[in-house]
């Protein structure tokens, strides 16, 4: 197949692959009871680790699964499972809880049929030299009364996917979604910074974005650095008059924007020291 190298963790035992680990009757499938968390592996690091664990059993309880791993149980799975590649590789590290079993309603799931698998595989991250283009989404965020925004579930992709796709065939990389409101919300799946004048501004959380956890690291980080950041209300049109963007996620950690819809921009000197930030970080 054309999967990378893919290692999972299921039911006791590793195995290499894409191994099938679910049938027609698995809930999760059906009525998208699923949730994952994405961490990196890279140059032997696996940043802020512990926190992806504890927002992966933060997630299964709020789609009422059963968070049936300890975190440290999951940071124990990861350490071996990267063992299973050669050292110099980059991977991407996916926790997954899903439901085998309808619940009350049907539509709701069992949570005592919550199901664990970690699953690695190699994904190449972005270096240095790479910047994206960003367009309006004609796509909104979900609010927290209509969505569990602050989970990384499955079943709240598909909205940021049409904003890709929609994105795409128009000539750009990745997409602005706003908010129910009208506000910058985030990209598609990372986080969005503007720089104005040297300091730095983002979206503040408002229960219609996932508050990454790389968005709160270069926060912490460029603070220290002495860099004012400003979590607040963003339009927009402030987006377009920025002097610099970039967006964080584990993903890829900092990619700096080049374009915003006809506007083009250089990377410039504080998605640069941002990026650096992370790394210093990551490698301590
Ligand atoms: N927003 C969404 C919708 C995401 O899927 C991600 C990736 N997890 C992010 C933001 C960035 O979050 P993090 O830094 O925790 O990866």
């Amino acid at each position: 197949s054309g999967w990378s190298e893919t290692w999972t963790w299921i039911d006791g035992a590793w195995q290499g692959g894409n191994p099938a680990i679910a049938g027609p009757r698995t809930h999760a499938f059906w009525q998208g009871s699923s949730v994952f968390d994405g961490a990196r592996f890279f140059d032997g690091v696996m940043p802020d680790l512990d926190l992806h664990c504890q927002r992966f059993n933060n997630s299964a309880q709020a789609l009422y699964l059963k968070p049936i791993m300890r975190e440290g149980e999951i940071l124990e799975l990861c350490a071996e499972g990267v063992k299973k590649f050669s050292s110099d590789k980059q991977l991407y590290i996916k926790p997954m809880y899903w439901a085998e079993e309808d619940g009350p309603g049907v539509i709701s799931c069992d949570p005592e049929s919550t199901r664990f698998a970690l699953c690695l595989f190699e994904a190449p991250m972005a270096g240095d030299d790479v910047s994206m283009s960003v367009t309006l989404s004609p796509f909104r965020r979900p609010s927290i009364e209509t969505m569990p925004v602050n989970a990384k579930a499955g079943c709240l992709y598909p909205n940021g996917a049409r904003a890709v796709r929609e994105a795409k065939a128009r000539g750009f990389d990745n997409a602005v979604m706003l908010d129910t409101l009208g506000n910058v919300a985030e990209l598609t799946a990372a986080n969005i910074f503007l720089v104005k004048d040297g300091e730095v501004h983002t979206p503040v959380p408002n229960g219609t974005f996932l508050n990454g956890i790389t968005r709160q690291r270069m926060i912490q980080l460029l603070r220290v650095a002495g860099i004012t950041v400003y979590e607040r209300t963003v339009a927009y049109a402030e987006l377009k008059a920025a002097d610099e963007l970039f967006s964080t996620g584990n993903y890829n950690k900092v990619v700096p924007l080049n374009r915003i819809e006809e506007r083009t921009m250089e990377i410039g000197p504080v998605s640069r020291k941002a990026r650096e930030l992370y790394f210093e970080y990551a490698h301590k």
